[in-house]
């Protein structure tokens, strides 16, 4: 088993995880079965009890677990599918080790950070990075390990020690390090001097780098690579630059041209593994049809979509959404404008207190030639949600509801075609008289960490639902499988009434009774889905749902439906497309 450890210097937040993806990317593209691990130091046992405005969203992995949005990024690039336990943070570790003081298994002996802790963190990135992610059900070659924050943090220390000792362990063939730095322009100048700073940081940890990834935001000067090379005693081959791209899915591709495959084949001695002639064909293919979908075209109309959620201020608390229209528009062959809208500033305190936001945002609406609701929770910012799904509605502009967004969707529908006068859900008024979405009856009022209905679950599509677009994008499936994150439910004992007003719940869970889908006949394009097939939406395998939507959006749903027919996917076991 050979690691590659990404961990950053001099700033957070400059794109570590996409450098780490990209070279997973590049390297699956020899042939090499890659899996990933994020590392985040901090307390929290998972990222389900992380608010998304700070964290950016929380992703959800088919078996449930709740992690940080970089395993999304590792699923999309790599086409893998990680478990809960590929994202270790300090919290998950010390659980686990007080969980075994407090059992006795460490009796009469005093339980350290070293050797407790650091033992405990490599004997977990031991078992996960084995754990096959493909389908090929196979042990990976590779694993990325990506170290969150930046190294000299405190809370990070215990992952540091653990990742030398376990180099150690593995050999220092085995292992690889890209530091990953910041090179700031100040004046116009270049300015090297973080980048020499944090890679002696990098070196006082333990950490020397194999290779130093500067982020910048235009291609910098080969005297400042050259600059960089020397004063950090690195071979010029060892650095490279990864600037701001049109969109992050070139990353691979400027990377591969700087050489970054050759430095890895030398460092890991890629060339020793003996792969299949089958392998390294598969990998060649992938890498065409990376190329070829990534580039892009400039000459494409493009696609209005607007957004309407209530986490908006952070452009990373809808990553996934936002990623998924992205698979869409390419598949589309339309280039993805995307606007996002605060749902609370479409509401009527909004019109009192600042009406230039309210008209500015109820604008973007108006101009939208797509709607999109996305996940939310609580109910500050739903009644512009709910007005969001009526205006989509009335006007046949696409809609897509995700989760909330779908529970919207039926508020409104019980409101203004059922006349329920103040319909909503128990989330949002416990005491209502029409809650038209109630708690669903397994979850848990009093824990709120993992209590969710989490994880892949089977949606049934009903008889008579053949006439369905969406169905059509899922390739005429009975049962399809996406991924869940919610504690409230359509109320069943609404559902004949808002039926008979014209919903059609063409999607149910195993039971029958769970409503998992809504969507509109005499309408272009109107779904709503309890799930979050957002999640799983991939660079070569957009997502149906989100698919159909831009498609729709973009005024060739049925070119796209007639493409589907033509087209052979297969779903695997667990439900996720199958991908590249
Ligand atoms: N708050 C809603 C629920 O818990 C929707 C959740 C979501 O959008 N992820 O059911």
């Amino acid at each position: 088993m050979r690691t590659v450890l990404v961990s950053g210097g001099v700033i957070s937040g400059i794109g570590k995880g996409i450098i780490a993806s990209s070279a997973g990317l590049l390297l699956k593209t020899k042939g090499l079965r890659v899996t990933a691990i994020k590392i985040d130091p901090y307390l929290n046992i998972d990222a389900g009890t992380l608010g998304p405005l700070e964290h950016g969203e929380c992703f959800v992995l088919a078996d449930g677990g709740e992690c940080d949005l970089d395993l999304g990024n590792y699923e999309r690039y790599l086409g893998i599918q990680l478990t809960r336990d590929s994202n270790i943070t300090t919290g998950k570790i010390y659980n686990l080790v007080l969980q075994k003081e407090r059992r006795g298994d460490y009796l009469g002996k005093t339980v350290q950070v070293v050797p407790h802790i650091t033992d405990a963190i490599q004997e977990h990135i031991e078992r996960v990075s084995k754990i096959p992610v493909d389908d090929s059900g196979e042990e990976p070659d590779i694993c990325i390990i990506e170290l969150g924050g930046t190294v000299g943090d405190i809370e990070s220390m215990p992952f540091i020690e653990a990742l030398n000792q376990y180099r150690h362990k593995v050999g220092k063939e085995n292992f690889f390090c890209i530091n990953v730095t910041y090179v700031p322009v100040i004046h116009g100048e270049e300015k090297t001097k973080p980048t020499q700073h944090a890679i002696k940081q990098f070196r006082s940890a333990g950490l020397a780098p194999d290779l130093i990834a500067c982020r910048c935001e235009h291609k910098i000067e080969e005297t400042t690579v050259q600059k960089i090379a020397r004063s950090c005693q690195v071979d010029y081959e060892q650095v490279m630059t990864v600037w701001d791209m049109d969109t992050i899915y070139q990353v691979p591709l400027i990377l591969r041209d700087q050489g970054l495959l050759e430095v890895l084949t030398r460092g890991l001695r890629l060339d020793k593994l003996d792969l299949s002639p089958s392998r390294t064909e598969k990998g060649a293919e992938l890498w065409e049809l990376w190329k070829d979908t990534v580039v892009p075209k400039q000459h494409w109309d493009p696609v209005h979509i607007v957004l309407v959620g209530k986490y908006t201020a952070l452009d990373d608390s809808y990553l996934s959404v936002r990623k998924s229209l992205e698979h869409a528009a390419m598949r589309c062959r339309r280039r993805l404008n995307l606007v996002s809208v605060d749902s609370e500033h479409l509401e009527e305190s909004t019109l009192h207190k600042d009406p230039t936001k309210y008209h500015r945002a109820w604008n973007a609406v108006c101009e939208a030639q797509g709607l999109v609701v996305p996940g939310g929770f609580s109910a500050r910012g739903v009644e512009g949600m709910i007005r969001t799904a009526q205006w989509a509605r009335e006007r046949k502009i696409p809609y897509l509801g995700l989760c909330l967004g779908m529970q919207v969707a039926v508020i409104e529908a019980a409101r203004n075609l059922c006349h329920l006068e103040g319909a909503t859900s128990e989330e949002f008024d416990a005491q209502a008289e029409h809650r038209v979405c109630v708690f669903m009856p397994e979850g848990s009022k009093e824990q709120l960490g993992g209590t969710m209905r989490l994880g892949t679950r089977p949606t049934h599509f009903v008889e008579g639902s053949e006439w369905s677009n969406l169905r059509a994008l899922y390739h005429g499936a009975s049962i399809v499988y996406e991924r869940h994150r919610h504690r409230y439910e359509v109320n069943p004992d609404y559902v004949e009434e808002l039926e008979k007003a014209g919903l059609n719940f063409i999607g149910k869970d195993d039971t029958g009774r769970r409503m998992e889908i809504v969507e509109l006949k005499d309408h272009p394009f109107f779904v709503g889905l309890q799930s979050h097939p957002e999640l799983t939406s991939r660079v070569l395998v957009p997502s149906p749902a989100v698919l159909g939507f831009v498609a729709a959006s973009a005024g060739c749903l049925k070119q796209i439906i007639d493409e589907t027919r033509a087209q052979q996917i297969v779903l695997n076991g667990s439900g996720d497309a199958t991908h590249f």
